[in-house]
């Protein structure tokens, strides 16, 4: 079996687990809270469905000898997910609120994951490789809403697409993803016109994948190409290209330079940093941050619960950080705190908590506006105690 780069990230995260302790929250984020808010735009919501939660994970991805699967169970062990009188679901949904709490962010997107749709609009499941449905968000986000805004996902494919859209919005809403290689989705297909104009006139920000996924069964790569959000784009919707169209050394086509592209073209197109303090994305990462356009569009994302790996980025940011930041044990904080030492953390989780709208869900009037961010406004991560040599 070959060692993919991404997959070694997930060992070395595998390979600390037994030194977590039975709490995974580390630091204290009250002094946090009393600056500028910061948002994780990209944080995953995963469950098997074994506590009435109705979310559905794959054979493919729980069972037998793939790199997907061995990175199921690694992560199932590795966040202590299985614990007696408990189920994978509700555990998860502890160890997320408490790692949360210890990372210094003021609140986190929790992500939901449409099904697979067949063409007269009804789920299909058995192309479906993992579901997580959007009441499942709102559910859990209502018991930590201090700390987590719902983002949930609508595969604008669904007979009940635009129902939906307004079901969530009335919920509280201001963002939903789309996952359009895992969700068979092109989101250029012209039928979906009347979908993002209502996306548009209610101001709903999209975050659609882009670029190689390899954490999940892929239906069509293409799909993930940045080109296809021009579409959403023309209709005046806001978008975040998650990953930015990041891929691995490895992978083809490179799909960044059109997501730079794009970038150019509209203002209204972020991308955020999910995922990319992985080793594999190491290339694609300095890429980005090594253009102007493209750091200044830049929201910050963990993709929790993939961890980052810091040692991969020791040219970047020297071995005492790379091995300092790989010693924390939060692994929310641990992205943050390795994107901080790019000079991307804090500066891209301001400009996210203002692009989500976070002080206007609720319910709570367009006059209460979220804090002004300029490309340029930056600050230090105030959790950092030891200067960076
Ligand atoms: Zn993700």
């Amino acid at each position: 079996m070959t060692i993919t780069p991404d997959r070694r990230s997930f060992l070395f995260g595998a390979l600390i687990a037994p030194l977590l302790p039975d709490s995974l929250a580390i630091a204290t984020g009250a002094e946090v809270r009393q600056a500028r808010p910061i948002l994780d735009l990209h944080v995953h919501l995963f469950g098997v469905g074994d506590g009435g939660t109705g979310c559905r994970m794959a054979k493919s991805i729980t069972d037998g000898l793939s790199a997907q699967a061995l990175q199921f169970r690694g992560l199932v062990q590795a966040l202590r997910l299985r614990e007696e009188g408990k189920s994978i679901d509700e555990r998860y949904e502890i160890v997320l609120t408490e790692q949360l709490k210890g990372s210094g962010l003021s609140k986190a997107a929790i992500l939901g994951q449409d099904a697979v749709y067949d063409r007269h609009g009804q789920p299909d499941w058995e192309r479906t490789s993992f579901y997580v449905p959007n009441d499942h968000v709102f559910n859990v986000v209502a018991r930590h809403a201090d700390i987590m805004i719902p983002c949930p996902s609508i595969n604008p494919n669904r007979a009940d697409a635009l129902e939906e859209l307004a079901r969530c919005h009335e919920k509280g809403a201001r963002l939903f993803k789309i996952h359009p290689p895992t969700q068979g989705v092109d989101v250029a297909d012209r039928k979906h016109a009347k979908f993002f104009q209502r996306c548009a006139d209610l101001d709903m920000v999209i975050l659609v994948h882009t670029g190689h996924e390899h954490s999940a069964p892929v239906i069509d790569k293409d799909l993930a190409g940045p080109r296809r959000l021009e579409f959403a784009l023309d209709q005046g919707c806001t978008v975040v290209a998650c990953h930015a169209g990041t891929g691995w050394k490895t992978d083809t086509p490179d799909q960044l330079p059109e997501f730079l592209a794009l970038l150019k073209r509209y203002p209204k197109l972020w991308g955020d940093t999910a995922v990319l303090g992985t080793a594999g994305r190491v290339r694609d990462f300095t890429r980005l941050l090594a253009h102007p356009l493209a750091r200044s569009r830049l929201l910050h994302g963990s993709d929790f619960p993939f961890p980052v790996a810091p040692l991969a980025f020791a040219a970047q940011i020297g071995d005492e950080a790379a091995q300092r930041i790989g010693k924390e044990m939060n692994w929310l904080k641990k992205d943050l705190d390795l994107k901080e030492a790019l000079a991307i953390g804090v500066v891209s989780a301001e400009r996210a908590y203002a692009i989500a709208k976070v002080d206007r869900i609720g319910g709570r009037g367009p006059d209460c506006e979220s804090p002004v961010i300029t490309p340029e406004s930056s600050r230090r991560w105030p959790l950092r105690r030891r200067p960076r040599r």
